[in-house]
């Protein structure tokens, strides 16, 4: 089945994902030169670093999200489908899509990747990961209603279940998602829920390795570490997670914890892409690329940004971090590239310039790395609004995140706390109290 694409005499670059690397290789492409075809299953590009914020009522979702089409819009014959990506039929030149087939010329890989739950179902079905706009929204709803419902419990054990918070993973986003509900906890439980004792709203961040943030020094960590302590954050370092079914979550030294809510943050495996051969995927299913970004085995397919793994790098043998800056600079790269293989001229090998790292871990606190140098406290804070402020697409988005942050900084509150998913039981409560307790008692 045709997808409709308009005919065109350019050689024609379809790019799978229109996150980080997609889009600023849909971006960088000249249209003189290429016909550029975007395909993703969402009709906007996301901004993942602030996607905690949305998750913990700080901003709304369309704060950090901008549409393709708008931000695309000025370029030439551009093309956007609405559509899931498949697979690939490389022997034919064709992505295979929800849709229907495209034939490209040149085919881009750039579908991210999606949470990892280390092959454990029962872990998959009851946490809550945290990678895409959806996710978070959903999250925000599970965290307000699971705090409504302890309001109204009498029963002692399921009302701190419904107040337990287990966030598993103590990489960046870990460490921001506890922070902000640590200030939630501070802030806002008090002035939302005056009958609450909020000190039963419990925050517990696991790690299985021995500290936080592991890809920054150990310097940030134990700055990252003592914040969050100041701020209420239990944490649990050294500690596996081996089960969680919903209602009590397993780690590996044997111990328990009641909690209805567990966030997942722990781990990344590249989305799959039928088709791509099984000598082509590497750890984490990342797709096997040269120093070029092309697909190990085939010709004018190329993948780039967390979906790939590229060890041709001298600096980076086991690959690059699944991070967005390795992301846009391959992208930059490969439009260049594309250029000169249609132009017959050599192309230029990846290498990836880090630009540093940083973690919030709450208001005026942060910590951030930058060529060496290590800050912590408000420099770092500030540092981190100005990046990530600067990052964000679009003036209007800006302007609105910018607005809520000074917002938020000044009132010490969150203005959006909606929940917008009715889940209000309609089984009659006295019922609903006989199942509980039977439930509770098996
Ligand atoms: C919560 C969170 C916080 C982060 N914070 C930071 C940070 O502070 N700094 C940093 O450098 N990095 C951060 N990262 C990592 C960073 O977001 C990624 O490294 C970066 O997004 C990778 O870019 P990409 O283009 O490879 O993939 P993505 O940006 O993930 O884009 C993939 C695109 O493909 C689309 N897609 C996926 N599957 C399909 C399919 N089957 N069909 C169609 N479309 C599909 C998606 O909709 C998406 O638009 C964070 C990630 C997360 C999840």
């Amino acid at each position: 089945m045709s997808i409709n694409i308009p005919q065109s005499s350019l050689p024609r670059v379809v790019i799978a994902g229109g996150g980080f690397g997609g889009l600023k290789l849909a971006q960088e492409l000249d249209s003189r030169h290429f016909q550029v075809i975007l395909i993703d299953h969402h009709n906007y590009h996301q901004f993942p670093p602030l996607i905690y914020q949305v998750a913990s009522s700080g901003l709304e979702p369309s704060s950090i999200a901008f549409p393709f089409r708008s931000a695309l819009r000025k370029k030439t014959g551009f093309v956007f489908r609405l559509a899931e990506v498949q697979g690939v039929a490389p022997e034919r030149n064709l992505l295979l899509t929800s849709v229907g087939e495209v034939k490209y010329d040149y085919l881009i890989l750039a579908c991210g990747g999606t949470t990892n739950f280390f092959g454990n179902d029962q872990i998959a079905r009851h946490s809550l990961p945290m990678k895409t706009l959806y996710e978070s929204m959903n999250l925000r709803n599970v965290l307000l209603q699971n705090i409504e419902k302890a309001l109204v419990s009498d029963d002692e054990e399921r009302r701190n279940a419904l107040l337990t918070v287990a966030i598993v993973g103590g990489g960046p986003s870990g460490v921001e998602i506890a922070g902000a509900l640590a200030e939630m906890k501070r802030y806002v439980l008090p002035k939302d829920y005056p009958y609450l004792d909020s000190s039963l709203f419990r925050i517990h961040l696991l790690d299985a390795s021995p500290r936080l943030l592991q890809a920054m020094s150990e310097r940030s960590s134990e700055t990252a570490a003592r914040g969050l302590r100041e701020m209420g954050v239990e944490i649990h370092t050294g500690t596996m997670v081996s089960d969680y079914d919903g209602k009590t979550l397993r780690l590996s030294d044997g111990s328990e914890m009641k909690t209805r809510t567990v966030i997942w943050v722990s781990g990344i495996v590249a989305n799959a892409v039928e088709g791509i051969q099984a000598e082509a995927l590497g750890r984490g299913r990342r797709i096997l690329v040269d120093e070029h970004n092309e697909v190990k085995g085939l010709t004018n397919v190329f993948a780039i940004g967390d979906q790939c793994l590229m060890t041709a790098d001298a600096n980076y043998p086991n690959g690059h971090p699944q991070l967005a800056q390795v992301a846009i600079q391959q992208a930059r790269l490969l439009a260049r590239n594309l250029r000169a293989r249609q132009e017959g001229k050599p192309l230029s090998p990846f290498h990836y310039k880090d630009l540093g790292s940083m973690a919030t871990i709450g208001r005026n606190r942060a910590v951030a790395e930058i060529r060496g140098a290590k800050w912590g406290g408000f420099t770092a804070w500030m540092l981190w609004l100005v990046v990530h402020l600067r990052s964000i697409l679009s003036v209007r988005n800006k302007v609105i995140v910018l607005l809520n942050w000074i917002w938020n900084y000044v009132t010490y509150d969150r203005s959006l706390r909606l929940i917008l998913k009715r889940n209000i039981p309609v089984e009659p409560y006295h019922q609903r109290e006989q199942r509980e307790r039977r439930e509770h008692e098996e």
